[in-house]
């Protein structure tokens, strides 16, 4: 295996494909030599030596050290200048890429090579001294920073005290005699934080610094970035050591990074930044604000020509959004990376459908570059137009959303406050990759410096966190935990909201809208859903769910779960009731006075969902969990019982069980209780007899909860199947009558055979399959589980993503078994992992028919069963091939760009439908928490 690929104009050992070993840096570098641009020559080390330095105690390979000096020879050799050189010397950066981008998570270190004898060379080579000291110091401070942890702050103490003595406001202020006073300085500071003389060997100090890069792979923020996006299955990242460029060389030299689209909204517009006189970081950290793209054009019209015409070539060639970053060194134009723009969900939905319509993509690749995760994002509400704010700054729109939370200035106590479930707000001037956890756990960022492609809003878009980015007039004082806009004077703690779409900062709370789906997501939805085979359900429990629901393109209800109906109004009385009752005849009372008002729900339910499926399933939960247990709930049920508030107590406390989610619920309060199960079966007939009179499509399906044996299953189908002939007889109507079950007990799995014969279809209940698969109960693994994932014992938290291994088996094992007994029978499943991407995938594999989920979460469903559709056929397919004019030009016809025949013809602007409103999301399950609260 090869560990070195070198690259330089014309030519590269390696290619674009090749991400998993060149890592995403190094291919794209790769990539753009072969395509004839501007690219400074240099090498990559290949990331599989990542994992062999960290097994070797952290060392660099001997035999890659050997091939590194042959790489760097042969880099001198092109570029007539030598390593450590005193008159013309070569100076490399060495940067870090691993095959998925991890911004800034990973060390950089510039001007490496610039040793004290080389200064000199380089002020002769650039005509500047102050060039060169500023070069050296830039170097110093990284290497000692990046290399040996030498704190920041020691530095720009030094600095400032340099400003000081010479009287410098700002370091372009410095002229080459303080810059060598500030280097001396550096020297010193080294010195004295490492207790060694900073290493002058260009060598050594390229040794160290790749060991730095493959090190920083396991720093703290790199494995808790990779942790928060769920990286896994990396090999580790590759180094890319490089000929520098420079960006600071005068006024006719700069650097900055563009997107080939608009990161946010995805509009078809060159977007970017960049700094003259400057080097990258620069721009990246954000701390100084660089100008927009378009005024490149005024201040290097050649170079920005040139990087127009980069553009359109890289995004035919990639047919994807590119994110460049380019430096131009005395009016010549560098291409330094290019790569896959990370973009918000807005911008992923706007660009593939427009590429689709512009023919650069298919329609599959349309919807395969939208992300189910970021799906999430496009369904969050916005600010109303009409609600009033107080806008107190404005910034940069850096990543879109509409977020209110309390204001903290550091990334620790954002964290700390985060994970307590408070909602906050983290401010600060500009942000760090220490700073990712906080980032992470808070709702907004606001920086008051750095652009569109500063470390905040990269990081934030990437996150689909909400930021606004350079608000300039934002003045912190984080000592004293405050900032001030003018007079306006905000405290750690007060309110705040950030409009990330505006970029507006506004002091308090702002009242919000429901979210607007856009006329091109509709569209990638539709394609999604002619190429998805999964049927996609929702589990709804009320006409309004059924109309969210339908919005969003479910093809049905797969799980109704009645029970929640009992909570609406005063009903809760009439359950307890029923629960309450001491003799049949009172129970038949109560349930009597249900009845009504399920059959009214059912009908709305039916109605909403316009002649789809309806999956209706039985009372499931434990009795008790409807048990009054205030003093005003107790009298309320014993008056209307006409019993004593004690007899209440006492019956109640007979209900109570030790283990209830394995007690008595689900059918076998059916077998007990045959009474509830008949009123609810009446109800459901009683309304679809009464839609199919009104001429209203109805298909319901009774399904039958918890069921672990044959017998459970066919004594309440047979008593409720007559229930339902009769309650049609009578309404003179008829319909086929359907009765499945749940598949949620181990014990339904292994039998699924026999149950299939008598049910007519599964649904599996992956929630409570999971709770008795691992045993582990559903409402307390919160206490052990974290630890689960954190010690690698289990992936993820079964309950969110299936546990496809063990879980995953009995479902397929079910699904065989269950097919056996009755070929054809329809599967489907209605746990939460419903609307995981993930499991969605699985069940795209085990062959179940459909998927079913909370509403908002039905149009993640239909992308991730359309990518797992693609994926079961090897990927999406691609656009019809054309000759490319791209490839032909710089390339002599290497990999030919291709293009489709317009996917339709380009639609005017877009309209957003208001989609419906997101109920309050429902707190965490607790052990003995109210019904509506456990689910
Ligand atoms: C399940 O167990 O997966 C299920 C859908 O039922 P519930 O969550 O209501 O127990
Ligand atoms: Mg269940």
């Amino acid at each position: 295996m090869k560990d070195i690929f070198e690259f330089g104009p014309g030519r590269a050992d390696g290619d674009g494909t090749q991400k998993q070993v060149l890592g995403g840096k190094g291919a794209g570098l790769a990539e753009m030599c072969l395509l004839g641009l501007p690219v400074p020559p240099g090498f990559t080390i290949a990331t599989t030596v990542c994992p062999r330095y960290h097994a070797v105690g952290r060392r660099v390979p001997k035999d890659v050290m050997a091939g590194v000096r042959k790489a760097v020879a042969r880099l001198e050799k092109a570029l007539g200048r030598g390593f450590g050189d005193p008159k013309r010397p070569l100076l490399l950066s060495v940067r870090s890429g691993a095959a998925v981008s991890m911004p800034g998570m990973m060390d950089t270190v510039l001007n490496l090579g610039l040793s004290a004898p080389c200064v000199a060379g380089l002020a002769a080579m650039s005509g500047s001294a102050r060039f060169a000291q500023d070069s050296r110091r830039r170097f110093l401070q990284m290497f000692g920073n990046v290399v040996a942890g030498v704190p920041h702050d020691a530095y720009e103490h030094a600095l400032s005290a340099v400003k000081q003595k010479v009287g410098a406001r700002i370091d372009t202020d410095l002229d080459a005699a303080a810059l060598s006073e500030v280097v001396a300085r550096y020297q010193e500071v080294y010195r004295q934080h490492v207790g060694s003389p900073f290493p002058e060997d260009p060598f050594a100090q390229l040794e160290h610094a790749i060991s730095a890069v493959f090190g920083s792979w396991e720093s703290d923020r790199a494995v808790k970035y990779r942790k928060i996006h769920a990286i896994m299955g990396l090999v580790g990242t590759a180094v890319t050591v490089q000929a520098m460029v420079f960006g600071n060389l005068g006024v006719t030299s700069g650097t900055g990074v563009a997107f080939t689209r608009d990161p946010s909204t995805g509009e078809n517009r060159f977007y970017g930044e960049f700094l003259m006189n400057a080097q990258g970081e620069d721009v990246v950290a954000g701390i100084r604000t660089p100008e927009p793209i378009e005024d490149l054009a005024k201040e290097s019209p050649a170079a920005y020509r040139e990087l127009l015409a980069i553009r359109g070539l890289l995004e035919r060639h990639y047919r994807d959004m590119q994110d460049v970053e380019f430096t131009i060194e005395d009016g010549r134009l560098y291409m330094l990376q290019t790569r896959r723009g990370k973009r918000t969900a807005a911008a992923a939905v706007r660009a593939a459908f427009e590429m689709a319509n512009e023919g650069l993509i298919s329609r599959e690749e349309a919807v395969s570059r939208v992300e189910p995760a970021q799906v999430d994002q496009l369904l969050h509400p916005s600010f109303d137009p009409d609600a009033k704010r107080d806008v107190i700054a404005r910034g940069l729109p850096a990543s879109p959303g509409a977020v209110t939370g309390r204001v903290v200035f550091t990334a620790e106590e954002a964290e700390r406050r985060g994970l307590a479930g408070e909602k906050v707000i983290l401010v600060r001037n500009e942000t760090s990759p220490e700073d990712i956890g906080g980032m992470h756990a808070a709702e907004g960022i606001l920086t008051a410096t750095g652009g569109m492609t500063s470390h905040a809003a990269v990081v934030a878009r990437g996150m689909g966190k909400c930021c606004v980015a350079g608000a300039g007039t934002v003045r912190i004082d984080a000592a004293a935990e405050r900032f001030a806009v003018g007079d306006v004077v905000v405290k750690a703690l007060d309110v705040i909201s950030l409009d990330g779409t505006a970029g507006e900062v506004m002091r308090g709370e702002v009242a919000t809208v429901p979210p607007g789906i856009t006329r091109e997501f509709e569209t990638i939805l539709a394609w999604a859903s002619a190429i998805k085979r999964l049927g996609v359900r929702t589990n709804g429990d009320t006409p309004r769910d059924a109309k969210t629901a339908r919005a969003f393109g479910a093809e049905g209800i797969g799980l109704c779960r009645t029970e929640h109906m009992f909570f609406e109004g005063d009903r809760i009385t009439a359950v307890r009731e029923m629960i309450l009752a001491e003799t049949l005849e009172a129970r038949k009372a109560a349930l009597e006075k249900l009845r009504p008002m399920q059959r009214h729900d059912f009908e709305g339910i039916f109605q909403a969902m316009e002649g789809t499926p309806v999956t209706i399933r039985l009372l499931d939960p434990p009795l008790h969990e409807f048990l009054p247990h205030e003093p005003d709930a107790v009298r309320t049920v014993a008056a209307s019982l006409g019993v004593p508030e004690a007899a209440v107590r006492e019956r109640a406390r007979r209900l109570h069980e030790m283990n209830p989610m394995l007690g008595h619920r689900g059918c076998r309060l059916g077998i007990t209780f045959p009474e509830i199960y008949e009123m609810q079966v009446r109800a459901i007939y009683e309304a679809a007899a009464a839609e199919t009179k009104a001429k209203r499509p109805v298909k319901p399906e009774v399904m039958i909860p918890l069921v672990g044996t044959e017998k459970e299953f066919t004594i309440l189908r047979d008593r409720l199947r007559t229930v339902a002939a009769e309650t049609l007889a009578k309404a003179k109507v008829s319909m086929p009558i359907v009765f499945g079950t749940m598949i949620e007990v181990p014990r339904a799995a292994l039998r699924a055979e026999g149950i299939a014969k008598e049910a007519e279809f599964f649904s599996f209940g992956t929630n409570d399959l999971t709770q008795m698969t691992f045993g582990y109960s559903r409402d307390d693994a919160g206490s052990f589980l974290p630890a689960y994932v954190e010690l690698g014992i289990l992936p993820q938290d079964p309950f969110q993503s299936l546990d496809q291994e063990g879980v995953g088996e009995l479902i397929r094992m079910a699904v065989e078994r269950g097919r056996k007994g009755r070929p054809g029978l329809k599967v489907g499943i209605c746990g939460e992992h419903g609307g995981d991407a993930k499991s969605i995938d699985f069940c795209h594999r085990a062959g179940l028919d459909y998927v079913s989920c909370s509403p908002f979460r039905v149009p993640v469903a239909r992308i991730a069963a359309a990518h797992a559709a693609m994926a079961e056929r090897g990927g999406p397919a691609k656009p019809a091939a054309r000759k490319s004019k791209v490839a032909a030009k710089t390339t002599g016809g290497k990999k030919p760009a291709a293009k489709a025949k317009p996917a339709a013809k380009a639609k005017p602007a877009p309209k957003t439908k208001p989609a419906p409103k997101p109920k309050a999301s429902k707190p965490a399950r607790k052990k003995s928490a109210p019904l509506r609260a456990r689910r």
